[in-house]
């Protein structure tokens, strides 16, 4: 579907499978409707393994992230810096700034900053450090201002300390599950091997392929499902009282203060299809 003047979506995530864990539900919608999607992740993902070489999964994790992002039609970066050495420096915002930059989104998606995982937390510091910096033309003066500054907000997560995450957006991901799943498939390293071996269930893992894929389908629902629960008064508060009980697959998001703010206009701009 070709689209006049789409909607382009930015999601930073810290490794090559995160934007699509957290986010392929809304990154599906937006492709479907013909809007631009870019998957960036900040490390090269080369520490995901408990067996592979670090260069060596490094070059798998980018094709398997080419592969993810060929699903929906989405483009995918995989940037250079270490797996599980993540810093917020300065020359990790400033990449963050060229990249908001040049690619001109209209959303950022990206971790907010109580998250488990130490990248996570840096990626969202920095893209935290750049929101405000990326309207200021003396930061990175090669890299020109943009017109409109983006709406920057936070992909799901569960944690709780010091406070949750605020569902200032909730995507019924439902109908989008299996294209989801597909993509993460594409992710063989993690989702067949170093996750399954972190949780211990590495020899549940099927070889046959359409096996493997249910498995997965099986794996992921049981670990998102919690989401549709834990925000089900915004569910019904968004899809009225008898789907709001019923929906079970769902992403949520929240604005971050620091970048345009998600107030009724961009709202409706960036998510008003969800409103049919
Ligand atoms: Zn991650």
């Amino acid at each position: 579907m070709v689209r006049k003047n789409p909607l382009r979506l930015l999601i930073l995530g810290a490794h090559p499978d995160d934007a699509e864990y957290h986010a392929g539900g809304l990154a599906t919608l937006y492709r479907q409707l013909g809007h631009v999607v870019k998957m960036v992740s900040v490390t090269d993902g080369s520490a995901g393994h408990h067996d592979c070489k670090p260069k060596k999964l490094a070059t798998i994790r980018r094709q398997e992230a080419r592969a993810s992002a060929a699903v929906i039609g989405a483009e995918s970066d995989v940037w250079e810096y270490p797996d599980g050495h993540l810093l917020a420096t300065l020359e990790v915002r400033h990449r963050i700034i060229r990249e908001i930059r040049s690619f001109r989104p209209d959303l950022v998606l990206t971790h907010r900053t109580n998250d488990y995982h130490p990248d996570h937390r840096a990626v969202g510091q920095a893209v935290q450090d750049a929101s405000f910096l990326v309207r200021v033309p003396r930061v990175v003066p090669d890299a020109p201002v943009l017109q409109r500054d983006p709406v920057v907000a936070f992909m799901p997560d569960l944690f709780t300390k010091p406070n949750p995450l605020t569902a200032d957006v909730v995507v019924d991901i439902t109908s989008h599950i299996d294209t989801v799943v597909s993509m993460l498939a594409c992710h063989c390293s993690q989702m067949f091997e170093w996750l399954p071996w972190l949780e211990g269930v590495l020899d549940q893992v099927p070889e046959d392929k359409g096996q493997r894929f249910a498995w997965l389908r099986r794996w992921y629902i049981d670990k998102i499902r919690i989401r549709a629960d834990r925000y089900r008064p915004e569910l019904v508060a968004a899809c009225g009282s008898s789907r709001g009980k019923r929906i079970e697959l769902v992403e949520v998001y929240e604005g971050s203060e620091y970048g345009s703010p998600l107030n009724a206009v961009t709202r409706k701009q960036l998510f008003g299809f969800l409103d049919r």
